[in-house]
């Protein structure tokens, strides 16, 4: 199989990941919940795994909590910001992962910056609904299903002018692009650990730039005679038995990327995602495409993209269809009715990936 879809999960991940994972589960008890040799080798890995995100995403491993995917660090984050009822800002490229929470909450959500790929559009209206007055503002740093790169220094610099709290929704670019929590400021970011920081499904990192406040409540191995949550990071998040397979297994996948380095990682995606946009532009397909585009490129085939997703798949190819949970995201561009086909590549992007692609989409 031909592994396309990048965007909803990496595949394909680096050895090391893999073996991680299974020495974890052969080697590791509970952390924090006891002195013996199990429950330490559990420590260990838990604090190597925080300390790797650290020293890559510009935090202090305290800073670091782990979550079971982005969602639940996005949830985290907003019902921290966003009690009910409040104004919230949010890019025209929303993932449901925020839109929904903030449905939930009631929040009265203001849409700012609707036009693909035009960092102008986006500042101009990002900045007057700021002005207009705003409790909080949450904004993805890359569109899943453009792969439109978000000016988001510009937005944390504006949010951080207007005093807006603001949370960042690193789901696509966590992995390959710079994300530094003190750099931007932001409250929260929220990051999956199975997409580009390559770790296993079931794990995510919410980076805290303040205190949250817990989702759910329970153990912690920390302050137990007290009924109250923690209040010190990350225990104060993290409540129950932590993911530590999973943990173990992100923790080589981050250093893997600080080996290999993420601006090389972006470099490699982002000539394929060019090289397949030239080539189905050459087939004549609607190409979505334009200046600060990541590694995932959609487009419209002549056929249904449900079938067109199908009849690739029927050729070993593997690429996501509809609407991939952001209909805000398709709503701004026009193609709520259709959905897309999305390609997106991951770390080990190549033209010859490229090439088989284009050979299975010419009779689409
Ligand atoms: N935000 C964006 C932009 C995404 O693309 C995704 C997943 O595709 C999410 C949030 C949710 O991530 P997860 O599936 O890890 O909860």
């Amino acid at each position: 199989m031909m592994y396309l879809d990048n965007g909803a999960t990496s595949f394909h991940k680096p050895p090391g990941v893999y073996r991680a994972v299974s020495q974890a589960m052969l080697r590791c008890g509970n952390p924090g919940r006891g002195g013996y040799q199990a429950a330490m080798n559990a420590a260990e890995t838990v604090y190597g795994c925080r300390e790797a995100a650290s020293g890559l995403f510009g935090c202090q491993p305290e800073q670091v909590v782990f979550t079971s995917n982005c969602t639940h660090g996005l949830n985290i984050a907003i019902r921290t910001l966003v009690k009910g009822g409040e104004n919230v800002v949010v890019s025209g490229f929303e993932h449901n992962a925020v839109t929904r929470p903030l449905h939930a909450l009631k929040a009265n959500v203001r849409v700012a910056g609707r036009k693909l790929f035009d960092w102008d559009d986006t500042l101009t209206q990002f900045e007057k609904a700021l002005r207009g007055g705003a409790d909080a503002a949450v904004f993805t740093h890359v569109s899943n299903v453009f792969g439109y790169i978000l000016p988001v220094e510009e937005m944390a610099a504006l949010c951080r002018y207007y005093r807006v709290p603001f949370v960042i929704d690193a789901a696509q670019s966590a992995g390959t692009l710079p994300v530094n929590l003190e750099a931007l400021g932001a409250d929260f970011i929220a990051m999956p650990g199975h997409k580009g920081l390559l770790g296993p499904q079931g794990t995510g990192i919410l980076l805290c730039g303040r205190e949250p406040d817990p989702l759910i409540c329970g153990g912690t191995g920390s302050a137990s005679a007290q009924q109250d949550m923690p209040d010190f990071l990350p225990d104060r998040a993290e409540a129950g038995t932590l993911n530590v397979p999973g943990i173990a297994g992100l923790g080589e996948g981050l250093r893997y990327l600080r080996r290999v380095g993420i601006k090389n990682i972006f470099k490699r995606e982002h000539r394929a995602a060019m090289a397949c946009v030239q080539a189905l532009e050459r087939m004549e397909f609607r190409v979505f495409s334009g200046p600060h585009q990541a590694a995932t490129v959609s487009f419209l085939p002549n056929t249904d993209c449900e079938e067109a997703a199908q009849l690739l798949a029927k050729q070993g190819i593997a690429v996501r269809a509809g609407l991939h949970c952001a209909p805000l995201a398709h709503g701004s561009a026009g193609t709520l009715d259709t959905g897309t086909v999305r390609v997106s590549f991951g770390h080990d992007a190549s033209i010859q990936q490229v090439e088989a692609f284009c050979r299975a989409a010419a009779i689409l």
